[in-house]
């Protein structure tokens, strides 16, 4: 039986990039040593930290003023450590309450500033999400934050807020590296890497220059982005295996084409179940059309016993992790890079049988 992943973190991984790092496992490029053995302070770690930075540079096109630092402590740690370096002597910072996730990050920065929800979105049950130019954005703020993908819920920012002189900075974690990405727009993007691009354990954050040095003096230096950012990353032992992972998954999409070839294959497969969804009475996703995430599809059948059903049925035929957020419920697919046309074609079709022998 084929085995196929449609969870939305940690997510389904390039088979190419599993087979590589069975190699990295146990001797990394002739060096007689696992990755997980090498020193942080020797060239062999070196090399795979400018590996990854340089594919990942490649990748989004980034420009020179653009900081690329590797971090722990996932995309929630990211909640406090971004006020944390980028209040910048501000008291207030703007948020945008879309979903699950933008409104923990808003609830953590509370911690650290005023915060300014510019738009909430939770009396309409994340299904819909108000354009920016209705939004009540403050010139006075840090900073205004957005989470483009709203993992659990199933929506995305399709257009980014004009914040003027307010640096826009970004929760991307799930959407990071499925598309061409206008990285100019941004102050500062965060993603932790087990959703799309990689392994837990790392964090990435791409961050203007010129935004650091001004971090509060209770931030943490392991988490100071203006020391990381000096010292390559390396304050403390960095998560060398998950770099090693998330390195070949940067090379994996190169050698795939790129992020425009990413953005088209998932497109394919998303309106491909979308319509499968759309045409029928038994599948019902609550997401207003605009608002779909091309990422996350978070769609309900018509009652819980049939949803317990169908999660029981699609595991038994290797369709795995399809349960949905315990916050929103209901079904999820998450079609991240990794999940293959014929993944996508299987749970296709058990959808379709699904459906057909469990109408009323
Ligand atoms: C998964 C997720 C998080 C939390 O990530 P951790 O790495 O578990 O901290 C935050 N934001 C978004 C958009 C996510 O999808």
């Amino acid at each position: 039986m084929q085995h196929f992943n449609f969870g939305a973190g940690p997510a389904a991984l390039p088979k190419e990039v599993v087979e590589a790092a069975k190699k990295g496992l146990t001797d990394w490029d002739g060096y007689g040593q696992s990755v997980m053995e090498i020193p942080f302070t020797g060239d062999a770690y070196s090399q795979i930290y400018d590996d990854a930075v340089t594919s990942l540079r490649t990748l989004l096109k980034l420009p020179d003023g653009y900081k690329v630092l590797f971090l722990q402590g996932g995309a929630y740690g990211q909640f406090s450590i971004l006020p944390m370096n980028l209040l910048r002597g501000k008291n207030t910072a703007d948020y945008a309450v879309t979903g699950h996730w933008s409104q923990r990050a808003a609830k953590e920065a509370e911690k650290y500033c005023t915060v300014n929800r510019v738009i909430d979105e939770t009396s309409n049950g994340y299904t819909q999400i108000t354009s920016w130019s209705d939004w009540s954005l403050n010139s006075e703020a840090a900073y205004c934050h957005i989470t483009t993908n709203e993992t659990a819920n199933g929506i995305q920012i399709k257009t980014l807020p004009e914040t003027g002189t307010v640096p826009l900075v970004a929760d991307v974690t799930s959407d990071f590296l499925t598309a061409p990405i206008d990285i100019q727009r941004f102050g500062a993007i965060y993603a932790s890497a087990q959703k799309n691009a990689g392994t837990a354990g790392l964090t990435v954050v791409i961050v203007k220059q010129s935004l650091l040095g001004a971090a509060l003096p209770i931030t943490p230096t392991v988490f100071d982005y203006g020391r990381l950012a000096e010292n390559n990353s390396k304050i403390n032992t960095p998560p060398v295996w998950s770099i090693y992972i998330a390195g070949l998954v940067y090379r994996w999409i190169i050698a795939e084409g790129g992020l425009n070839r990413m953005a088209i294959k998932n497109k394919t497969n998303l309106e491909r179940l979308y319509q499968t969804i759309d045409k029928s009475e038994f599948y019902r996703s609550d997401v207003s059309p605009p608002a779909r995430s091309s990422v996350n599809i978070c769609f309900n059948l018509p009652n819980l016993a049939l949803e317990k059903k169908f999660l029981l049925d699609a595991e038994a035929i290797g369709l795995h992790n399809l349960k949905g957020h315990s916050d929103a419920g209901g079904i999820r697919i998450s079609l991240y890079n990794a999940v293959t046309d014929q993944a996508v074609e299987a749970l296709d079709t058990f959808m379709q049988e699904f459906m057909v022998i469990h109408s009323p």
